[in-house]
């Protein structure tokens, strides 16, 4: 059972207070579980005191030279192995792959100390979020023994290649071919968007392998070592000035056929799991205070303070708000993970908590530029602070797309949350090679 409470009195409560809401705990492993922890931040992690000590030192958004970004990468690695040291890596993760085997509770002890910190872990956002629950669901005992120990300590990073330049919202219309040959694959085509796949040391790909089969049928989803001859991987910039998206070309990579993730031509199932359990990790990441390198109630509550208007009524009333809503996200991510470890798939409260996270994301932004006024908006070149606010923004309506946009997500609510009639799906029965999609042609 969760209780709640506040560290307080709540009539007695204030902003710093609010920001350190936790559930209390219910047993002695428990209250001992929160020590260890708070000693390991200690000595380990960088405390958020300030509004400008929250510059993300692992940010997905930032724009930073090679150097820098490689710097960041090393120390995202660096405290992850200490983390995995100290057992707080992959906190509900099976024990013989490298976890630690406890409960979504005690994930949320962790999250609920970590939110005071800046840990430089969103690198392996993907790989843990995504990549890793999903192999732990459908790999192989082998595939799960060698590739999820080395993610989990952050040695090897992970990315998702999923969206094409004609295949996003509708990703099952993806064209990227992978052909058998033997005990190998041959993939040729286009993925874009895929986040991180500079740096990534492997990838989940998705590619289609029966066209004579309907377009959800004849995907197969394969590890894919980012390193292999016949890769080509092209930055994109973004409006927020870095380039942490890519375009990966794929020219005649081989891929062993030991690296099917699932069955053959069953991917669709292998790439839904990776998508709720991305809802997740948004979830989650969103309730340990920021999301993607946006703001936190944390941040704009001593933002506030800063800049003296932390008494304004209005301001006041903006921050509660917030707080409020960044605490039902945070219960929402409970939930979801209660129903993952009970056996269950969660259902569509991740298209509701994904939806909800993204409004809160773009919502922490606006107040983020509102309290700091003009400095959220134009400083001195090298001045601290103004140039978070500024990346909060731009940074947010990027939440409201990636792993699903907010019109999906309310296409999902719709049909299975509301009973909404469901959209007209024509192609659902037709081999994918006569449909047209993406750059296919009637010939
Ligand atoms: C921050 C970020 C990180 C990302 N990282 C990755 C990554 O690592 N790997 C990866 O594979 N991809 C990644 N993506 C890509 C992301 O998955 C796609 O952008 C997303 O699925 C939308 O696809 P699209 O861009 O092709 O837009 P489209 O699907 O073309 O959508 C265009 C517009 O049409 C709307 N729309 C589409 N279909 C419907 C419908 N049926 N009903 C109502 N409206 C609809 C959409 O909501 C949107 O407003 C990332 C994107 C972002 C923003």
């Amino acid at each position: 059972m969760l209780v709640y409470g506040t560290k307080t009195n709540a009539t007695k409560m204030k902003w710093g207070d609010m920001a350190d809401h936790t559930v209390q705990d219910v047993t002695a492993e428990q209250a001992a579980l929160r020590t260890q922890i708070q000693r390991f931040l200690e000595s380990n992690a960088r405390a958020r005191s300030r509004s400008d000590d929250e510059d993300d030192p692992g940010g997905l958004f930032d724009e930073v030279d090679e150097s820098t970004e490689r710097e960041r990468i090393a120390q995202s690695q660096s405290f992850q192995a200490r983390l995995a040291d100290a057992g707080f890596a992959g906190i509900t993760w099976p024990k013989e792959y490298g976890g630690a085997g406890m409960s979504p509770r005690e994930l949320e002890i962790f999250n609920e100390e970590a939110a005071g910190y800046e840990l430089p872990t969103r690198i392996f956002m993907i790989g843990h979020g995504m990549c890793g629950p999903t192999l732990l669901a459908l790999g192989t005992e082998e595939q799960k023994r060698h590739y999820i120990p080395p993610m989990l300590r952050g040695d090897e990073i992970w990315c998702q290649l999923f969206s094409e330049p004609g295949a996003g919202s509708d990703v099952a219309s993806l064209q990227t071919r992978a052909v058998r040959d033997g005990d190998e694959w041959t993939v040729n085509g286009q993925k874009v968007w895929t986040s991180g796949a500079h740096y990534a040391d492997y990838g989940i790909l998705i590619a289609r392998t029966n066209p004579d089969a309907p377009k959800h049928r004849g995907i197969t989803m394969f590890i894919v070592d980012m390193r292999s001859p016949g890769i080509e991987i092209r930055p994109l910039r973004q409006i927020t000035g870095g380039a942490n998206f890519n375009e990966v070309f794929f020219t005649d990579t081989h891929i062993p056929h030991a690296n099917v993730v699932g069955d053959v031509d069953e991917g669709w199932r292998a790439a839904i799991t990776v998508l709720m359990n991305a809802r997740m990790a948004g979830v989650s990441a969103q309730g340990g205070g920021g999301g993607m390198g946006g703001a936190s109630v944390r941040s704009l509550i001593a933002l506030a303070r800063e800049r003296g208007v932390d008494g304004d009524p209005v301001v006041r009333q903006l921050l509660a708000g917030l707080w409020i809503r960044s605490t039902i996200q945070r219960y929402t991510g409970i939930r979801m993970r209660e129903t993952a470890r009970s056996g269950r798939v969660p259902g569509p409260e991740g298209s509701i908590a994904k939806l909800y996270g993204a409004q809160l994301s773009r919502d922490m932004g606006s107040a983020a530029v509102a309290i700091a006024g003009t400095g959220g908006q134009a400083w001195d070149e090298g001045a601290r602070g103004g140039d978070r606010w500024a990346m909060a923004v731009l940074s947010a309506p990027g939440s409201g797309i990636a792993g699903g946009t907010d019109q999906v997500q309310r296409n999902i609510i719709g049909e299975r949350v509301l009973g909404l009639p469901k959209e007209p799906q024509v192609d659902r029965e037709t081999p994918f090679r006569d449909l047209l999609v993406g750059t296919q042609r009637v010939s």
